[in-house]
């Protein structure tokens, strides 16, 4: 039992994953999202360990400068821009790339001052709702940032999709015609694609594609899990048994009692709680694998550890290998269980939990 909970981060299921996204994008560039610590994969040792990718996304200043720090040197883009001057130097300082979505943004770029010239994204809104300039509004946008000065290093063209993961083609065919009427006149590179919109069913082309989930091997959508799109899973969030205990028929088990023994039972106890990131409000009944074979919760979850009901099962003991999720149990599956999405319980990691890279 060298050591309880840990993630165990597969770099050849990553760059497999890689491999697969570069085949279905047909030749389109792909910037690797890396936001929220590579969706809780560890940001530097996930980047590097994706060397191929062609440049890598993030949400926000400080993630840019770790990748920096690790000696990253692919593009980075800052996928909401920066919002303050001090910002734009340090942006400058490091070469991110920026997507500008706001007339702000345009402000600051206009009082810059500096010498460096940037790699603009400008964002559409194409009917997110959420970042970018609206189509009546881009012409505007595209006006004042090609007259900046100095002259922006590059202009490219984003948008974002609201419903591809829901498999909503009309919604996201809807986007494609938006984006394509604002901007399919122009002579610029774009990107509309994340992972859904890149396995979806409505080609949207583009020179760039922005795979998050996709790269963990996880699916964005509501059936099915990464396999089914050729991709592996890459994190597997491995603990053990701490204790066993037989409980007698009629007992209950954990925090409010919520499991009763329906049958004199064996229980094993399980060194994971939500101070891992575990949801507590998964289920009673969500299956682990306990040395390869499911075996459900039973009651509540709690900070440090989990109860399963084991009585099924032979030979489990103290130290007995546990998988929550990861190859052979679908982080989509645990998702569905608590109610939320394979991205919420993959950032949701908590800092205690060590990642081992395999
Ligand atoms: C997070 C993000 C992505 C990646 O989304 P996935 O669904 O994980 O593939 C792509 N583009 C933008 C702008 C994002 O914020």
């Amino acid at each position: 039992m060298s050591r309880l909970i840990r993630a165990v981060i597969d770099a050849h299921a990553l760059r497999h994953n890689l491999r697969t996204i570069r085949e279905r994008a047909r030749g389109a560039r792909v910037m690797a999202v890396v936001k929220a610590n590579a969706y809780g994969h560890g940001l530097v040792p996930t980047s590097l360990a994706l060397a191929e990718a062609d440049a890598f996304a993030v949400a926000r200043l400080e993630e840019g400068l770790a990748l920096r720090g690790a000696g990253i040197t692919q593009p980075i883009v800052l996928l909401e821009g920066v919002f303050a001057r001090e910002h734009l130097l340090e942006a400058a300082r490091h070469g991110f790339d920026l997507v500008v979505h706001d007339p702000l943004q345009i402000e600051l770029l206009e009082e810059f001052g500096g010498a460096h010239r940037f790699l603009l994204w400008i964002k559409i809104d194409t009917g997110m709702n959420r970042l970018g300039f609206r189509p009546e509004e881009f012409p505007a946008a595209l006006e004042r940032v090609r007259r900046l000065q100095p002259a922006p290093l590059e202009i490219r063209l984003l948008t974002h999709l609201a419903r591809a993961d829901e498999r909503d083609d009309v919604m996201t065919r809807e986007q494609l015609q938006r984006f394509q009427s604002a901007v399919g006149h122009l002579d610029f590179a774009t990107s509309i694609a994340n992972s859904a919109g890149l396995f979806g069913s409505v080609p949207l082309g583009c020179a760039w594609v922005r795979p998050g989930l996709a790269l963990y091997g996880g699916s964005p959508y509501p059936k099915g899990c990464g396999l089914d799109l050729g991709l592996q899973p890459v994190m597997s969030l491995e603990t053990c048994v701490i204790a066993t205990r037989k409980v007698v028929r009629g007992e209950t088990v954990g925090y409010g009692g919520s499991w009763r023994a329906q049958r004199d039972s064996v229980i094993a106890i399980i060194a994971a709680g939500y101070g891992d990131g575990l949801a507590r409000n998964l289920p009673g009944g969500t299956p682990v694998l306990i040395d390869g074979s499911r075996a459900p919760i039973a009651g509540r979850v709690s900070m440090d550890m989990i109860a399963v009901d084991v009585t099924d099962l032979g030979g489990v003991y103290v130290g007995t290998r546990v998988m929550l999720w990861g190859n052979g149990l679908p982080v989509e599956e645990i998702a569905r269980h608590a109610g939320t999405i394979p991205y919420e319980l993959l950032c949701g990691v908590s800092q205690r939990v060590p990642l081992e890279l395999s």
